[in-house]
């Protein structure tokens, strides 16, 4: 086990979150700035032999697992020559994606060999997808799921859960996973750099269990020690539901990830305000291992050492971090 990448609460850190780019073609109003969101230029992304170094060296240390995120991963141009980096580390590969372009890439994709792909999809309605992301995709995104679930590619539907919003797509959602092998994740709804989240927006882990009990006798799945999902399965159906309850029931104790921005700047937490710079280092030709290692010690004991446990006493503005788009989901 690496010492490298064990904190100083003991947590061994084998999982790496990966922003290949803050640049989307979704502008979903809980993940990006309203107010001209200007994305990174391209020559300040980590370039694919630059993400090959700095991945090579993690993986040299213990990180086994690893998920492609954004911004849209499949958005850069050079995503072909990345899922070719990607695909050469032992690791088990997962990409979290909007859906949009999975045609276009299907057989990049399917090369890649990722063990699951998570697209993200907050309604069932058409006209309340143009409203959450401002953009006219929703026909693609669910004609790209059935594409990948021909292809038997494991699909996990993500959906961040607002009241007011979607609140009362649950039983839709649950109704995916009766003749289709997906498991439909709802994720509760956090807050980061202005996007304009209040607590009582909020449909907690409690709130979602206690409505679907109301329609299913739904049956708990034991999980894994580091899984971030409470699963669950209905006798009948073929999918399962899952509940990430980040703000109201966390699982720092268990934390085993690490993320890295596209930016190429290291964060130990989704919530940290604290980041380390892996790629101008790496330009410098200078070590990047002591560096990661700082920032693996830096670690806070729980939520990014700055949310508070009751969610509901949580102030936005007062918080230090970036917006979801810039961090990578
Ligand atoms: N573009 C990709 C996509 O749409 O899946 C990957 C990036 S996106 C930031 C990753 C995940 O973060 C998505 O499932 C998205 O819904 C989720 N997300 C973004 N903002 C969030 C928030 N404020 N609270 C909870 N989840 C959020």
């Amino acid at each position: 086990m690496s010492e490298i990448l064990t904190d100083k609460y003991g947590r061994i850190h084998n999982y790496l979150r990966i922003s290949l780019t803050d640049s989307c073609n979704l502008r979903c109003f809980y993940c990006i700035p309203e107010e001209n969101y200007a994305s990174t230029p391209t020559k300040n992304l980590m370039q694919p032999h630059e993400i090959e170094t700095i991945v090579k060296t993690l993986v040299e240390n213990g990180i086994n697992k690893i998920r492609l995120t954004g911004g849209e991963p499949l958005v850069r141009k050079d995503i072909r020559d990345i899922l070719k980096v990607f695909a050469q580390f032992p690791v088990e590969l997962h990409m979290t994606t909007n859906g949009i372009r999975i045609d276009e890439l299907l057989p990049q994709i399917i090369a890649t060999n990722f063990s699951s792909i998570n697209i993200s999809l907050d309604t069932l309605s058409r006209e309340k997808f143009l409203k959450i992301t401002r953009r006219d995709y929703f026909d693609k995104v669910r004609a790209n799921i059935d594409l990948l679930l021909q292809h038997e590619l494991k699909v996990k539907i993500n959906v961040v859960m607002m009241k007011g919003v979607n609140d009362e797509e649950l039983v839709d959602f649950i109704e995916l996973t009766r003749s289709n092998n997906i498991d439909v994740r709802f994720i509760e709804f956090m807050p980061f750099d202005n996007n304009k989240w209040t607590s009582n927006q909020v449909m907690t882990y409690q709130e979602i269990t206690d409505q679907l009990a109301r329609s299913y006798a739904f049956v708990p799945i034991a999980g894994e020690k580091h899984d971030t999902c409470k699963l669950y399965s209905i006798p009948g159906y073929q999918g399962r539901f899952g509940i990430i309850s980040t703000l109201t029931a966390p699982f720092c104790s268990e934390c085993n990830r690490i993320r890295l921005t596209a930016d190429g700047k290291l964060k130990n937490c989704l919530f940290s305000k604290h980041e380390t710079d892996l790629l101008n280092p790496l330009r410098r030709s200078e070590a990047i291992l002591p560096l990661i290692k700082q920032n693996i010690l830096a670690k806070a004991k729980g939520l990014g050492g700055q949310l508070k446990t009751d969610f509901t006493m949580i102030q936005p503005e007062v918080l230090q971090n970036r917006s979801m788009i810039s961090i990578g989901g």
